[in-house]
């Protein structure tokens, strides 16, 4: 046991802290090998005490949400994974218009949520929902947490929905080791792209605006949400889900996709690479983007995998595909 490790134990507790616990469990395509150590947060400030313990220290961490976009490497993690399992939510304000004794009405037209990040996305649509709050339903069955979902800024493609349009600020935790509020626009969110994909900055809570909403309504619309994405992906299966991001519109225009499409299933599917398997990881046949572990798959195999891809799509069609899925390189 190094030194470093040493102060992080003596600054956590021994009693809080795992060793050498398999991550292939906390991931949603089972890959992973031993991380050194890791530590569950259950509030944000006990997230905020494990990074700053990992910083002190000077030992590498990894802040885990849901583990369904993360590949880690299958001699596992040397340094502290601190798995995210904050999970409040609170109301943070409402506008609308105050009681007028002349027309004896008020209402309300907004909702401001502040959310941990550690929230799963499922339960925070369910939530919304249930008070007749618009904005979350386009998410029912999205997998992984809040946190994750600030990182990618997940989308509905389909739906044009993502994450971020509902963002209006988050408490982060920076690499001064200083908590700071940031509007939204802090983030720069594109498609599959937040700023803190390059700063590793930690996301500490959001706040989400929400409009007031009509809960009948906003079920029927998250369940064809769900409904298609039962239609259009594999279910039942260890996958982390699309493995690699979107292709540029100017390529797409470049290569004349249908309509244009800037669908990398589209381009792995007509490149023959549907079903492609290396080892015990597999492209799916029923969505050509999806990873899927068959059962023994190893970060090895992946990795395979995807060079393979890359290299028959830039042969094929002169780009390079970025993977979605985050992979994490082995630090031995
Ligand atoms: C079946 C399936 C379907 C999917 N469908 C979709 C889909 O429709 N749309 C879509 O966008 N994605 C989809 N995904 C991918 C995945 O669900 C999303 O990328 C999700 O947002 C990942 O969240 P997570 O909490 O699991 O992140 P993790 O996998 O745990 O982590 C991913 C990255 O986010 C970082 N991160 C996590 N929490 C924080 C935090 N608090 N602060 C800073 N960084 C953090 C991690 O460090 C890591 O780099 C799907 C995945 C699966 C398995």
């Amino acid at each position: 046991m190094t030194g470093n490790y040493k102060k992080i134990i003596n600054s956590l507790g021994k009693n809080r802290i795992r060793f050498n616990e398999i991550l292939s469990g906390y991931t949603s395509l089972k890959i992973g090998g031993p991380a050194d150590l890791f530590f569950k947060a259950s509030t944000v400030e006990s997230l905020v005490e494990a990074v700053l313990a990992a910083r002190n220290s000077h030992t590498p961490f990894f802040v885990l949400g849901g583990g369904t976009n993360i590949l880690f490497p299958d001699e596992g993690f040397r340094g502290l994974v601190i798995k995210n399992e904050t999970s409040r939510i609170r109301l943070r304000g409402l506008t609308g218009r105050k009681y007028e004794k002349k027309t004896q009405s008020s209402f309300v037209d907004k909702v401001y949520l502040e959310v941990d990040s550690g929230v799963s996305i499922n339960r925070l649509v369910r939530f919304s929902i249930e008070q007749n709050l618009a904005g979350m339903e386009y998410f029912l069955g999205q997998p992984g947490t809040v946190g994750g979902a600030v990182f990618i800024n997940a989308h509905n493609m389909k739906e044009g929905a993502f994450f971020a349009d509902r963002l209006i600020s988050a408490r982060i935790y920076g690499k001064d080791c200083e908590e700071k509020n940031v509007p939204g626009e802090y983030f720069r969110f594109g498609y599959d792209r937040s700023a803190i994909q390059k700063t590793g900055e930690i996301v500490l809570t959001v706040t989400l605006e929400l409009k007031i909403g009509y809960k009948k309504l906003l079920w029927e619309k998250a369940k064809s949400c769900l409904e298609y994405r039962f239609k259009t992906q594999p279910g039942g299966v260890f996958t982390c889900g699309c493995l690699f991001r979107n292709i540029k519109h100017s390529d797409a225009i470049r290569l004349v996709t249908p309509g244009y499409t800037c669908s990398a299933g589209f381009l792995l599917e007509s490149a023959g690479l549907k079903g492609k398997a290396v080892g015990r990881a597999m492209l799916s046949s029923h969505h050509a983007n999806f990873l899927i572990n068959m059962g023994g798959a190893t970060a090895a195999d992946v990795l395979k995998l995807i060079a393979l891809i890359k290299n028959k799509i830039t042969q094929k069609y002169g780009l390079e595909l970025e993977p979605e899925l985050v992979i994490v390189r082995s630090l031995n």
